[in-house]
């Protein structure tokens, strides 16, 4: 086979620095013959003074700009359209720089606190039943500035830090695992978001390997995992890409994470009428839940475009609550947030939104 000689345009097509996460930026910078706290440097300036073009990195010496400008672009998420709900949250179309579109959402709280909602694909593959995402298809992968800008720009946005982002937008962050952590990294990075990695969650579907390796990250990121039925017949038809990681290995998997971090685990159920609530239903989950160290958190489930099941009555909400309590098993409902403006889970789709 004839290889293909790559000619001076391939070598040089400049590439988006922001696609590098830390260690990434440090070797183009080390490449370039730079001491390592350029790469501080330049966390700084993409991250928090969040420039435009290298010449505005005013302490880098001129040939060094010249030289990342000749490598690298600085890629930018464009705001399409920014929605502001009746609680004050606020939703984001964000135009990636391929055209590529995602959602992100951003949740202002108590004391100051703003919790960003943000996506780690445009679109997702998973094809989860209740989910607008799900039913829109896969698009593309983030990148590590992709994600990490989105929390940035909604911070910006809110003039506030960020004290909170989960990636719980469009997408499953374990099947692009790399670029979210990268993400997850320089979200917690003093040199770029500088959020605590407790307060960084990331939600899966519960993709098992990538759930075994996230247990072996030093950071004490936090974990949620979208359940929905402990029942296997009912979640493969719930999560229909879940049936190739069987309940009984994702809580041999949960039990690990367990083990290995000491943290508790976020376990997310959306109650969904005639489909997983019921006793039986119930009944299976305080079962899935007996000897694991979790959290549940029940979810009403939203109305979605294309989305065909219902919500639950608030009467099994609340018989879930209650008997989730009396087995001794911690319990939140989770508040719905900015669902006027389609901002709540699962209503995240692909498409400009209307109106
Ligand atoms: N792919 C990841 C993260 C994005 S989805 C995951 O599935 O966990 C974020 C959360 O919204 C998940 O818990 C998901 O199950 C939930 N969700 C999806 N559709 C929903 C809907 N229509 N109503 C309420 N929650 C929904
Ligand atoms: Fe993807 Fe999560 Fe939606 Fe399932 S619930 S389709 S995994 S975004």
């Amino acid at each position: 086979m004839r290889s293909r000689r790559p000619g001076p345009a391939d070598a040089e097509a400049p590439s988006d620095i922001k696609a590098l996460d830390r260690k990434g930026l440090a070797a183009a910078l080390a490449e370039l013959g730079e001491p390592s706290y350029r790469t501080e440097q330049v966390l700084r300036w993409l991250y928090q003074r969040r420039i435009r073009g290298f010449d505005e990195m005013t302490d880098l010496p001129r040939p060094l700009r010249g030289a990342l400008d000749d490598r690298f672009t600085i890629g930018r998420l464009h705001t399409e359209v920014c929605e502001a709900s009746r609680d004050a949250t606020r939703k984001y179309l964000f135009r990636l720089t391929d055209g590529a579109t995602v959602e992100s959402v951003g949740m202002p709280g108590a004391r100051g606190r703003l919790t960003v909602c943000y996506s780690t694909q445009a679109g997702c593959a998973m094809g989860c039943l209740f989910c607008a995402t799900g039913v829109g298809g896969f698009v593309r992968n983030l990148s590590v500035g992709e994600m990490v800008d989105q929390v940035a720009e909604v911070g910006a946005d809110f003039g506030r830090r960020v004290s909170n982002a989960v990636a719980m937008g469009q997408g499953e962050p374990f099947a692009n695992y790399d670029a979210t952590l990268g993400a997850l990294r320089l979200l917690n990075d003093e040199d770029a978001l500088g959020i605590g990695a407790r307060h960084l969650t990331v939600s899966t579907c519960g993709i098992v390997p990538g759930l075994r390796r996230f247990a072996e990250e030093p950071e004490q990121f936090t974990l949620a995992v979208s359940l929905h039925s402990a029942i296997q017949s009912t979640r493969d038809r719930l999560m229909p890409a879940m049936a190739a990681y069987p309940l009984s290995d994702l809580k041999a998997a949960l039990g690990a994470y367990v083990d290995r971090t000491g943290r508790r685990p976020s376990l997310e159920y959306a109650l969904i009428a005639d489909i997983n609530d019921s006793p039986v239903e119930l009944a299976a989950l305080v079962a899935f839940c007996q000897g694991l160290l979790c959290h549940v958190n029940l979810i009403h489930l939203n109305p979605a475009e294309g989305v065909a099941v219902a919500r639950a009555s608030a009467e099994r909400l609340r018989a879930f609550e209650r008997e989730l309590a009396e087995a001794g098993i911690e319990t939140s409902v989770r508040r719905e947030r900015g669902s006027d403006i389609s901002a709540a889970c699962g209503q995240l789709r692909q498409s400009a939104p209307s109106g």
